[in-house]
């Protein structure tokens, strides 16, 4: 079973380099110099990014990822959600860690981890997605917190990192039931007894993934437009990465070129309703008869 097995490795690598993020201070660093950081490690151990890692600050839940030379930097009183992302021949690990350095805010880490732990716990086929969204509801309000209703996590597949099933945060009616041979990401988002409990869309937007193959017409975009199906296929991708090929100002220039014809999507920033923080934990998993193997656990 060579998917599952490309599983295996991609989470290995990415449960790794998270535990790796999790013990590293922060503090003082740029953005950039996280994402650098976190996707060399990631190609250092013989996988490819599965999507830009996302450093996603306080209030913004996720999809922000540095701007070449971004210079937002880590300061004492941040929570950042760390989220990587590895895949070996387009099957993926996505995984996540919430590092903060003010004790405040130690129980919306905690509120993250733990709602996911309980939702592994549980894990096994035949369970019902909403009542794993039951579970993490439960375990976050608990502590006193408010999970975010509309992020949740997703089934995978290869190439895909959002392949049509939701892993919901909340109890949710519509429901379906874990099976073998399907990876899953579990991916808890919590925010305060203040939060709305939900993300909106914000005005960044710097993560992108192809759209469409249709030609532009437009030579140069064109050409934009094989690279990015030849090196990210339809996985996300940031502009950082396309500064191999191009210089910054034309690589702008031609993704606003495809974005605007459709070709490429940009995905917003997600922002919490009341502007709280927001804490984050993530693991990708395969059901089994007798429980879970959480691929992403070194
Ligand atoms: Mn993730
Ligand atoms: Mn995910």
């Amino acid at each position: 079973r060579m998917a599952y097995d490309d599983y295996i490795k991609a989470g290995k690598i990415a449960g790794e380099v998270r535990e790796n993020v999790r013990k590293t201070d922060w503090v003082g660093k740029t953005v950039y110099e996280i994402c650098e950081y976190v996707e060399s490690e990631i190609r250092k151990r013989g996988a490819k990014c599965a999507f830009p890692v996302n450093t996603s600050i306080n209030e913004v839940a996720a999809h922000y990822t540095a701007e070449p030379n971004d210079e937002l930097t880590i300061t004492e009183d941040d929570l950042v959600k760390i989220d990587l992302g590895a895949q070996i021949d387009g099957y993926i690990a996505d995984t996540a860690v919430t590092v903060c350095y003010n004790p405040q805010y130690d129980t919306l880490v905690q509120g993250a981890e733990s709602a996911l732990n309980n939702a592994m716990s549980m894990m096994k086929v035949g369970v019902k997605s909403s009542d794993v969204g039951r579970t993490i509801e439960k375990t976050i309000k608990d502590l006193g917190l408010i999970p975010i209703g509309n992020l949740s996590g997703h089934s995978l597949e290869q190439y895909t990192i959002h392949a049509g099933r939701s892993v919901p945060n909340i109890w949710s009616i519509g429901s379906f039931t874990f099976q073998e041979e399907q990876a899953f990401a579990c991916e808890p988002f919590v925010t305060t007894g203040e939060g709305l409990g939900f993300v909106h869309e914000g005005k960044v937007k710097n993560i992108f993934a192809l759209a469409s193959r249709k030609k532009t017409k437009d030579k140069e975009a064109d050409e934009m437009l094989d690279y990015i199906w030849n090196n990210f296929n339809l996985l996300p991708f940031a502009l950082r990465w396309l500064l191999e090929k191009w210089e910054e100002k034309d690589a702008r220039r031609l993704l606003e070129i495809l974005v605007k014809k459709k070709a490429v999507h940009a995905y917003p920033v997600l922002v919490e309703g009341n502007g709280e923080r927001v804490a984050q934990a993530e693991h990708t998993f395969i059901p089994n008869e007798n429980g879970v193997t959480i691929t992403t656990n070194p």
